[in-house]
């Protein structure tokens, strides 16, 4: 199953990813989105995440 993975040089720390998907994406101190829980994604929407991301930072890795 592919997992997420966030591009840190784009990520502009917005949390849309992780209001989205709160068990899988949460901004952090150095305020970059961390995938916490890659495997919870089939438990949410991680796609809409990718979709709604501003800086299309999220992608998917097998
Ligand atoms: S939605 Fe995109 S830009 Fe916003 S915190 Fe998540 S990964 Fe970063």
């Amino acid at each position: 199953m592919s997992k997420p993975e966030v591009d840190w040089d784009a990520c502009e720390g917005c949390s849309t990813c992780e209001e989205l998907c709160p068990e899988v994406f949460k901004v952090m101190d150095n305020g970059k989105a961390h995938v916490i829980g890659p495997d919870k994604c089939n438990t949410c929407n991680c796609q809409e995440a990718a979709n709604m991301c501003p800086d299309q930072a999220i992608k998917f890795v097998d």
